[in-house]
């Protein structure tokens, strides 16, 4: 039987621990972190993922600040929004909720968030920080989604080191950092991607299988050794008939769980990770500038 990690579960665990720090937080300091969130237009995916991470910052105790923007407001606006953000002492983390409408540069307004208020990891310095930084280092801010892949790694209790690990996908936020993760645990990485000659070979020989591509269920049984440890990114919503539609992840899970040791659910394996990461990030700003 493969053991289905249960992302929900080990994130609310996560939470659990999370609130006991907040509150230590609240006695030491007499406050407590807080998280400014902007969202700019209505995509509906996005009010979902803004819903449910404001919902668990408030669970474990973070105040949030919600900017919900026009679809309409330029990139100046925004960049001033988010300086105002930069010089409030009371914020600790800014969350910019992606994607941008096309009229915005998204590198130019995350790169306008100062990199210790940086929920999300996305900003150059942490960028780089994740790259050359030591194992060890509890300040650093990961960008969450493959923070929490990591997380659900590590609650396997099996040593990474040596393992050979293939992420699929090199977007900025999932794929790359993942992969910097990865060799931070001193995991054989290969990063594959669209253009990868004999791909499926590949994946086929990984002890650990990370896949954050956007296709739904495109990784099949061809593609994963038996035993491996497979990690699903993907989230994709399919129509089931005219009226119904699912959320499925970019592996075929009901086949591809016969020949694991161990793979993600989609819903509920990496998604709850990744909001948690969120918290922790923001409650790690918050301790980093305490720390001044
Ligand atoms: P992305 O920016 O679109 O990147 C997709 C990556 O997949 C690209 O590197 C692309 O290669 C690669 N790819 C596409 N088709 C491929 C193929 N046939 N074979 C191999 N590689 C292929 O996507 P993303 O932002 O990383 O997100 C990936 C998935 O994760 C999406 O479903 C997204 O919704 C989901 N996601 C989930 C969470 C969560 O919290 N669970 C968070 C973020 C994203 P090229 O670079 O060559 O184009």
């Amino acid at each position: 039987m493969p053991n289905i990690l249960d992302g929900k579960k080990i994130a609310q665990k996560l939470k659990d621990q999370l609130k006991i720090e907040i509150d230590n937080i609240k006695k030491k300091f007499d406050r407590v972190p807080v998280l400014a969130v902007i969202q700019v237009g209505n995509v509906a995916a996005s009010s979902v993922y803004v819903k449910a991470k404001t919902k668990a910052a408030k669970e474990v105790g973070i105040n949030v600040i919600d900017h919900h923007l026009e679809e309409s407001t330029n990139q100046n606006d925004l960049i001033n929004l988010i300086n105002q953000l930069n010089n409030n002492d009371d914020v600790n983390g800014i969350l910019v909720q992606l994607p941008l409408p096309k009229t915005i540069n998204e590198e130019a307004v995350l790169n306008s968030i100062v990199p210790y208020k940086d929920a999300d990891g996305f900003h150059p310095l942490n960028v780089g920080k994740l790259s050359i930084s030591q194992k060890n280092d509890e300040s650093l801010i990961i960008p969450c989604t493959p923070y929490g892949c990591l997380l659900l790694l590590r609650e396997l209790k099996i040593n990474l080191a040596g393992k050979n690990a293939v992420v699929i996908g090199r977007s900025n936020i999932v794929g790359k950092p993942m992969a910097q993760l990865l060799l931070k645990e001193s995991c054989t990485v290969t990063t594959v991607h669209s253009k990868t000659l004999n791909i499926e070979s590949i994946c086929k020989n990984a002890d650990i299988l990370i896949v954050a591509i956007g296709k739904p269920e495109f990784v099949n049984t061809n593609w994963v050794k038996d035993g491996a440890i497979v990690i699903d990114v993907g989230i994709n919503r399919i129509k089931i008939n005219n009226e119904k539609s699912k959320l499925v992840g970019d592996v075929l899970f009901n086949e591809v769980k016969n020949i694991v040791s161990a793979i993600t659910p989609v819903p509920g394996g990496v998604g709850p990770m990744t909001i948690v990461c969120l918290l922790m990030n923001t409650t790690m700003a918050f301790k980093n500038s305490n720390k001044k």
